[in-house]
């Protein structure tokens, strides 16, 4: 099942690898993305095991030579294999143009050997490969000295261990130690030092990714809280009897429609601008899609939890739905750009785009 496809399907796969509900690719647009992880967020955590194929595979869809495509894609889209997207390290999280893992070439050419460390790196201990974010260039090359690497997990001088968090057990964090590595030079995935175009591209999809699933967290908690207020008996009558409690399920029920009528615009204009300029135009307004499903999702299940009183804090029952995601709405709005980060992305790209208007106005008088 190609869930990595994101919003669009390459036309060749057709019959070569099995697609979801027997959907066409010419016909699976956006919506199909957002209907399937709705879904599957709605499973619960199972939707964790899907996430490292889901942002690890489209650089290698889009950027890697056919050569590379032709031999990892069948193996990670059958399953046979599983992927991991590693860029984030112990000093460089939201400031990628900072990382540190270099890949220097050997004087034949033939490898490059890979030394640092990536961290929080998600289904990391069951994955075969590593879209790998590293340092080409020099040390103070910035943005310019970034490529991605395709590193087989299984090559000597590497080590995975996991990280223990709070949410997500699933999701097996990860934190990997490359020493040493010898990588065939053909696994680069893209030209040298066209990393940070090809990270900052995958983010947009994974933004809106993360977006899909705080809504649907906010849509579950909302079902249960709204459920369990006309049944539980409070001063002789039901909970939702009690006007402060019809007060919180409104104002939770208003943010979440306009958050999925937001998610819904979006999808929409992606699917008629197409990639390359829906990257362009709607990557600052999906960072700060992102921000707003984050704090919706957060604001309903603070208001749920209450809702179900001890219900909402118990592991089990009831409450238990509520419980779950309110434990783990952090991990909808750190990973994939933090909250105060995309916020400011945001601006910046409004400013970007505003400069670009007013340039072409400008040359037109
Ligand atoms: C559960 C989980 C799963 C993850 N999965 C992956 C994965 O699969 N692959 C991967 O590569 N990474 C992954 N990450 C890493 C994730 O993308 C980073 O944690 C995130 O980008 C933030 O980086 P950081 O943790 O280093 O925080 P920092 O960059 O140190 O930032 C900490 C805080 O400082 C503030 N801050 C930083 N910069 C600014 C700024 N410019 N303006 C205003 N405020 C700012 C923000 O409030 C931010 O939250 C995962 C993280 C978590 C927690």
């Amino acid at each position: 099942m190609p869930i990595a496809a994101g919003r669009a399907i390459p036309r060749e796969w057709a019959g070569k690898y099995p697609i979801i509900g027997d959907i066409k690719p010419e016909e699976w647009d956006g919506f199909h993305d957002l209907v399937l992880w709705d879904e599957l967020y709605r499973g619960g955590a199972v939707s964790s095991i899907f996430v490292g194929l889901t942002v690890g595979a489209p650089p290698i869809r889009q950027f890697a030579s056919p050569a590379l495509q032709a031999k990892v894609l069948p193996e990670i889209l059958s399953g046979q294999k599983r992927i991991s997207l590693a860029i984030t390290e112990p000093s460089a999280g939201s400031d990628v143009r900072n990382l540190t893992t270099t890949a220097e070439k050997t004087a034949d050419g033939k490898h490059y050997i890979v030394n640092g460390e990536k961290k929080w790196i998600t289904n990391g201990m069951f994955s075969d490969y590593f879209s790998t974010a590293v340092r080409t260039g020099p040390p103070d090359s910035g943005a310019a000295g970034l490529s991605f690497l395709l590193i087989d997990r299984h090559l000597p001088g590497i080590q995975c261990r996991r990280i223990e968090i709070g949410a997500g057990k699933l999701s097996s964090t990860t934190y990997i130690t490359f020493e040493d590595v010898k990588v065939p030079a053909d696994m680069l995935i893209g030209e040298e030092g066209g990393g940070f175009k090809f990270i900052m591209s995958n983010f947009n999809h994974e933004r809106l990714w993360i977006a899909f699933q705080a809504l649907r967290g906010a849509r579950i908690c909302l079902e249960d809280a709204f459920a369990w207020a006309q049944k539980r008996d409070v001063f002789g009558g039901k909970l939702i009897e009690q006007p402060v409690v019809r007060h919180k399920l409104g104002l939770c029920g208003k943010k979440v429609e306009a958050l999925q009528a937001w998610v819904e615009q979006i999808v929409y204009e992606l699917d008629h601008l197409g990639e390359k300029e829906g990257n362009r135009l709607l990557g600052g307004t999906t960072a700060l899609l992102k921000v707003e499903a984050g704090m919706v999702v957060k604001y309903v299940a603070d208001e749920c939890v209450k809702i179900m009183g001890g219900l909402g804090l118990t592991k089990s029952g009831q409450g238990a739905r509520i419980e779950a995601i309110s434990r783990s709405v952090i991990a909808l709005i750190v990973p994939g750009g933090s909250e105060d980060v995309m916020i400011d992305l945001g601006v910046r790209e409004a400013l970007k785009l505003s400069k670009l208007r007013s340039g072409a106005r400008e040359s037109r008088l």
